[in-house]
């Protein structure tokens, strides 16, 4: 099983691993701090090297409890280590725009009841879809954008731990986001939590204070449906 340095640090750049599998331009390393993508969050990429040995990492994922990474170019059988560097701008970007999306997510919970039912980030926009009921107006999504931002401005922490899975289950706050999905054979499942405003179960990376997002601006809105209405924004 790969360790996965990202879940307790969302900030280390830089990390040296040991090859455990390498086939082709495939590599298995026994720790890394590359996200291989999910919950709507892109893997990371970076490079992978060591002397004058080196390769652009271009796409990971997970497979079984391993994490593949995927190189530019094949590097030689003979290396045993490697040290790992992300392209942390693009990560870092990441982090803001989905800490941005927990925070909208628990904004329109608490103003308006509506539920999450999908998100997509990108290092330059985001996307989030909910399930609306009320109608969905030019000012409606003016006064989502100004409540995310004065959540925003409020300089939350964003809190990062693991609960037991009976724990979660009984947890109010985290009943909207299906608790109950997480497959039973996981015992311990991690929160991610912005203080006084949204409870998660959450595999991803976060800034650990709101401050790091910065200001959000709705660049789009569409509703696809009575129910389902999509939200599209930048941070600044
Ligand atoms: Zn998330």
């Amino acid at each position: 099983m790969t360790e996965e340095l990202f879940l307790e640090d969302s900030y280390a750049k830089e990390f040296e691993a040991r090859i455990v599998k390498l086939e082709g331009r495939e590599v298995t390393l026994d720790r890394t701090a590359f996200y291989p993508g999910g919950g709507g969050q892109p893997a990371d990429k970076g490079s992978l090297g060591i002397g004058p040995v080196g390769a652009d990492m271009v796409d990971a994922r997970r497979e079984g409890g391993n994490i593949v990474h995927v190189l530019d170019r094949a590097i030689p059988g003979t290396v045993r280590d490697l040290r790992g560097t992300l392209d942390w701008e693009r990560r870092f970007a990441h982090m803001r725009y989905h800490t941005a999306l927990h925070v909208l997510s628990g904004v329109i919970w608490r103003n308006f009841e509506a539920k999450v039912t999908g998100g997509q980030m990108r290092a330059d926009r985001a996307r989030m879809d909910f399930s609306f009921p009320g109608e969905w107006t030019a000012d409606v999504v003016g006064e989502i954008e100004s409540l995310t931002n004065e959540a925003l401005a409020r300089e939350r922490p964003v809190r990062v731990y693991e609960l037991e899975r009976e724990e979660a289950l009984a947890n109010p706050d985290l009943i909207r986001t299906q608790v109950n999905l997480v497959p039973e054979r996981v015992k311990r499942v991690r929160i991610v939590e912005i203080e006084g405003l949204d409870t998660q179960t959450d595999g991803g990376t976060h800034v650990a204070n709101t401050r790091e997002v910065g200001e959000m601006g709705i660049t789009g809105h569409k509703s696809k449906g009575r129910q389902n209405k999509r939200i599209e924004f930048v941070l600044r």
